[in-house]
């Protein structure tokens, strides 16, 4: 047996794993979407967006990450179950909301699961 063969033998094993990993992550996002039909796919439920802005630094482009309340929570709906119980107005407070109908809370979202 070469060192070759014993190297793709590895790599075969961590693709393996990787895949059934893959599959995993795919049937609990499968089974999150299933049970959360109104979710906001733009944030997949966490109620936040975050985007990323370059500045000019020196001769490069430095990025920055921000994050805001996603246009689900903006408008009023719940990020997970899609239901009006958001706080909408601008001028309140809008962190730390629970949702009324289904739980959901913007301090430790649930959020639809992610690779
Ligand atoms: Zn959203
Ligand atoms: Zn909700």
């Amino acid at each position: 047996m070469s060192d070759d063969w014993e190297e793709s033998e590895a790599d075969k094993l961590a693709r393996i794993e990787m895949e059934a990993y893959d599959a995993k992550i795919k049937e609990e996002q499968d089974a999150w979407k299933a049970k959360w039909p109104e979710y906001c796919n733009k944030c997949g439920g966490s109620g936040i967006v975050t985007f990323l802005q370059g500045h000019p630094y020196g001769s490069t482009t430095a990025y920055e990450e921000f994050a805001e309340p996603c246009d689900c929570i903006l408008n009023g709906f719940c990020p997970r179950c899609g239901a009006t119980t958001m706080n909408a107005d601008p001028d309140k407070e809008v962190e730390h909301q629970t949702c009324s109908a289904c739980g959901w809370e913007q301090d430790r979202p649930d959020v639809c699961p992610e690779y």
